[in-house]
């Protein structure tokens, strides 16, 4: 077995990993918004022997940790319920190890420094798999590979030194602009909590406002890339996930120029013949345009892409992002949707489906979309 449940997290990411049968192993990426820790602190109440082999945090966006945050310092969670956490802190940012003694930053950059905090606070895993040293690829070695349980295998795509080091700077002018109004007491985490969820400073991507009118996919493929700049997106964790045949590419909001030079390292390294080959894609940053080229789409050969996001703040997915999808695909492309949304809607068109082939699923209720490799 392996499913991949992409949870209700609003715009944001929280993507339950199910793999292997007796027992049953888990993998959490991300924790969205507050939405997306209820769902997975009732599963937690609901089945108290519940195990995760990994947790990775991406980055520090909002729409991926504002949730994660919580589930931490949850009691139904805690380091006994988790084999790693895979995140990048301040210290891995320097190139250093998680543990050396640095007294916790609470001014700026503070999804961050509370996710950190509240690790070392509570004692979890944290970047075991990395000895304590970042999760980051080294253009000068190969792609690190780690082994879980019962054989899934993954192996890290991103995010790079580089992307790691500009995302330092962001950190670093985050804590001189930081707004004095803003700061927080060391251990106020309530306080921590309610600034989290209105913090809007990485704020919206300068996007396509939502879509208008009836879809013109070829209009839409021609829409030329315009690379997103953001640092925190920038310094995502991505990886390929392979397991029992089976292979999938978990994105986070990763830059597309980045993480198509990954690709293609790994195309290399193994001797590929032209493309890899998945089994889904859960697309970079909910399918914005600005992290989907067709420089990376090319580099895949995929049928399934998963897409998750409600469309709010950001309108993701962008539809030039499936045009591309659709353009360099001929035909039976699978869209697998978590909101049904002013955004993924349009695509259950019976007549735009029938012209490009392809089919899109949405969830029934309001649980997100589980899928079935
Ligand atoms: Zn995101």
């Amino acid at each position: 077995m392996f499913t991949i449940e992409m949870l209700p997290a609003n715009e944001g990411d929280a993507i339950w990993i199910e793999y292997g049968s007796n027992p049953i192993r888990r993998i959490l990426i991300d924790c969205g918004r507050k939405t997306a820790y209820r769902a997975v602190a009732d599963r937690l109440d609901d089945l108290r022997e519940l195990t995760f082999e990994l947790f990775v945090l991406t980055h520090v966006d909002a729409d991926h940790i504002a949730g994660a945050v919580p589930l931490l310092q949850d009691q139904r969670f805690g380091p006994d319920r988790v084999g790693d956490v895979w995140f990048n802190g301040w210290r891995h940012l320097n190139g250093q190890h998680r543990d050396e003694n640095e007294s916790v930053r609470v001014l700026g950059a503070k999804q961050g420094e509370f996710f950190g905090a509240v690790l070392r606070e509570r004692n979890y895993p944290w970047n075991e798999n990395f000895s304590g040293f970042g999760v980051v690829v080294d253009e000068e070695e190969e792609l690190p590979r780690v082994e879980l349980a019962d054989g899934m295998v993954l192996t890290l795509l991103g995010p790079t030194k580089d992307k790691l080091s500009e995302m330092r700077d962001r950190w670093e002018s985050d804590l001189i602009s930081a707004d004095p109004e803003k700061q927080i007491e060391p251990g106020d985490w309530e306080r921590a909590l309610e600034l989290l969820g209105r913090d809007r400073r990485h704020g919206p991507d300068i996007l396509s406002a939502g879509h208008e009118g009836p879809i013109l996919v070829e209009e839409l493929a021609e829409v030329p890339f315009n690379a997103d700049g953001s640092e925190p997106n920038g310094s995502s964790i991505s990886f390929l996930a392979e397991f029992d045949g089976k292979a999938v590419l978990f994105a986070g909001d990763a830059h597309a120029p980045q993480l198509a030079s990954s690709v293609q390292r790994l195309i290399k390294a193994r001797g590929l013949d032209g493309r890899l080959s998945l089994d889904a894609l859960k697309m970079a940053h909910h399918g914005s345009a600005r992290n989907n080229s067709y420089e990376l789409l090319e580099l895949l050969d995929c049928r399934r892409y998963l897409l998750s996001s409600n469309g709010s703040r950001h309108h993701h997915p962008d539809p030039e992002t499936l045009a591309r999808v659709l353009t360099i695909n001929e035909d039976g492309v699978e869209f697998c949707f978590n909101y049904k949304s002013d955004e993924s809607l349009p695509w259950a068109d019976e007549t735009l489906k029938s012209k490009h082939k392809y089919s899109a699923i949405y969830p029934e209720g309001s649980e997100g979309l589980r899928v079935s490799l």
